[in-house]
């Protein structure tokens, strides 16, 4: 029984960290720093900056890479 309820545990836990990366981000465009095609997104919720040149906002949390 305990062992089921630890299993139970551990799957819990790896699905909010897999998912804690972008939970939290809010990338917003910053025009200002477009160059050679890329659009740079700004990360309102951690901070973080990425360039992308699909022109969309990056699908992933940068502030723990
Ligand atoms: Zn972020």
């Amino acid at each position: 029984m305990i062992v089921i309820v630890g299993l139970i545990v551990a799957f819990i836990l790896i699905v909010i960290f897999s998912n804690r990366g972008t939970r939290q981000c809010r990338w917003r465009e910053d025009r200002s720093g477009d160059c050679d095609g890329m659009k740079k997104f700004r990360c309102a919720a951690c901070g973080a900056q990425a360039f992308t040149k699909t022109g969309r906002p990056p699908t992933i949390c940068q502030r723990d890479m």
